[in-house]
């Protein structure tokens, strides 16, 4: 930005004494966290009704559901996430409320049972694609696994850098992917991006990929973004037992009252379904079943998904206005415009964001720590801000982002001409 230093130090001068205004009124605005508002959670309330007949309690005309059985889930639901998912009846497992908990199992059996588990290893590495989601990277960290991190563009993880890693540490055990509408940078993964995966030489042979798509049908525009089948390419390349994909309703219906559901090779499913069977005689059924009444099939799913994206979207177009109206021709920020998922990501000056989420913190406007979307919450260039904008009123998202412009503006300008 060519602005002189009188100019700078004016322009410094006028925000310090908005933000002054702010620190006096301090607002009470959260946008930390990407959960559904109220108006979303609504859309799925008429789901709560659905099982009201004795028939309704019956899977495949036999099996009553409201009793133990069925570990990986009842057929109807199988057959739905089987269809969402991208894979067979047979290769689709249904799990509880949480994908993540689904991923926790795939990690602690690769950790502790199989042929060769990984915790007879002298180290466990992951790559983690970044900026990412900071859950997976807890979970990551929790289980002692080091964490690698990958810079992602415009088409996912950088695979040049990827394929170089791997093909060279056998410690390195796998890789975290997000591969539709990514949490933060709303980035699907190109095909090619999707073919390099799923062929790429690994030094460890059982190198493994968790595929979390819990952006599958998160459309927010009328360009559906759809990222490559993995495991349909993992089988045809010889890799099968490579990829273990990963979806919820959490964003559908109701998250914490969701379903989640997993797809893996017919080798994968039978050893997760084992340990499954040592956890739990089978998850609750009468929820599969209320959510494939109500969701039916995946057109039906799209159907129910164009009423989110018809309360989400006035959400991302406002945030995408104010930067515009804010930032256009001044190369303080940059931003995302996803097409889909939950998140608006920012990329600062070098050495910013951590100052410019402090200062809104004094300010009353809570946006998600900038690190916490990097491994060990560390970006060294510490540029990343992460906006969660679904579950906050458009009027306060207004005022969020007035408070969220001013702050990127002062701290930039302090940081270049200080
Ligand atoms: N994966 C990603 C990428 C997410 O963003 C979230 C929710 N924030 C989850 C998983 C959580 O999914 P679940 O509720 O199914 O555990």
């Amino acid at each position: 930005m060519d602005l002189s230093r009188e100019a700078a130090t004016n322009r410094i001068a006028e925000l310090e004494k908005e933000y002054q205004h702010y620190l006096k009124s301090p607002m009470n605005l959260t946008i930390t966290r990407g959960v559904p508002g109220k108006e979303q959670l609504a859309l799925s309330e008429p789901m709560l009704g659905l099982l009201n007949k004795p028939e309704d309690f019956i899977s495949q005309e036999t099996i009553d559901i409201r009793n133990y059985g069925e570990l990986t889930g009842i057929y109807e639901a199988k057959k739905l996430f089987s269809e969402l998912l991208g894979a067979g009846i047979e290769e689709t497992v249904i799990g509880g409320n949480s994908s993540l908990s689904l991923m926790y199992l795939v990690l602690t059996t690769k950790f502790f049972m199989g042929e060769h588990p990984w915790q007879a290893e002298e180290k466990v590495k992951f790559l983690c694609p970044s900026p990412g989601y900071d859950r997976h990277f807890s979970m990551t960290e929790h289980l002692g696994i080091e964490m690698i991190p990958v810079e992602m563009d415009e088409n996912g993880p950088k695979m040049d850098e990827v394929e170089r890693l791997v093909s060279n540490d056998a410690a390195i055990k796998g890789i975290w992917c997000v591969p539709t509408y990514s949490n933060p940078t709303g980035v699907t993964y190109s095909d090619e991006v999707v073919d390099r995966l799923a062929t790429m030489t690994t030094k460890a042979p059982d190198f493994t990929i968790l595929w979390d798509n819990a952006y599958l049908v998160h459309h927010l525009t009328d360009v559906h973004e759809t990222a490559k089948n993995i495991l349909t390419t993992c089988k045809t390349v010889g890799n099968a037992d490579r990829v273990w994909m990963f979806c919820s309703t959490s964003k559908i219906t109701f998250p914490g009252a969701g379903v989640a559901a997993l797809a893996a090779s017919k080798a994968n499913v039978a050893l997760i379904a084992d340990e499954l069977s040592y956890q739990t005689i089978g998850y609750d059924k009468l929820n599969q079943m209320r959510h494939v009444k109500f969701l039916q099939n995946p057109e039906q799913v799209a159907a129910h998904m164009a009423k989110h994206a018809a309360i989400l979207k006035p959400k991302f177009d406002l945030i995408k206005e104010k930067l515009h109206e804010r930032f256009d021709g001044k190369p303080l920020v940059e931003w995302t415009e996803p097409a889909g998922g939950y998140f608006v990501h920012l990329t600062t000056l070098d050495g910013c964001a951590t100052k410019i989420v402090a200062a809104l913190d004094k300010i009353g406007v809570k946006v998600t720590n900038a690190g916490a979307t990097y491994p060990y919450g560390k970006n060294p260039r510490d540029n990343s801000i992460r906006l969660a904008p679904t579950p906050v009123a458009l009027a306060d998202l207004d005022q969020a982002m007035n408070a969220i412009g001013l702050c990127i503006e002062l701290v930039s300008l302090e940081k270049m001409y200080s």
